[in-house]
């Protein structure tokens, strides 16, 4: 162990972060969480539904 300085964690994978990429360890986890944030913050459309809803034949009245 190191006294004073510690090098935190990085909370994507737990290796030890990079000043450049803090508070990551890497480009790739900043983008993970930066993922991880987007998909919290925003509703993602169900991939089954169609783009444009179905619209019912009318019936030969
Ligand atoms: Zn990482």
């Amino acid at each position: 162990m190191t006294p004073g300085r510690r090098t935190p964690a990085c909370p994507i994978c737990g290796r030890p972060t990079d000043p450049a990429f803090r508070p990551f360890c890497s480009q790739r986890c900043a983008d993970v969480d930066l993922g991880r944030w987007l998909n919290e913050r925003y509703v993602i459309p169900d991939p089954e539904a169609p783009d444009e809803a179905p619209r019912e034949p009318e019936p030969d009245a």
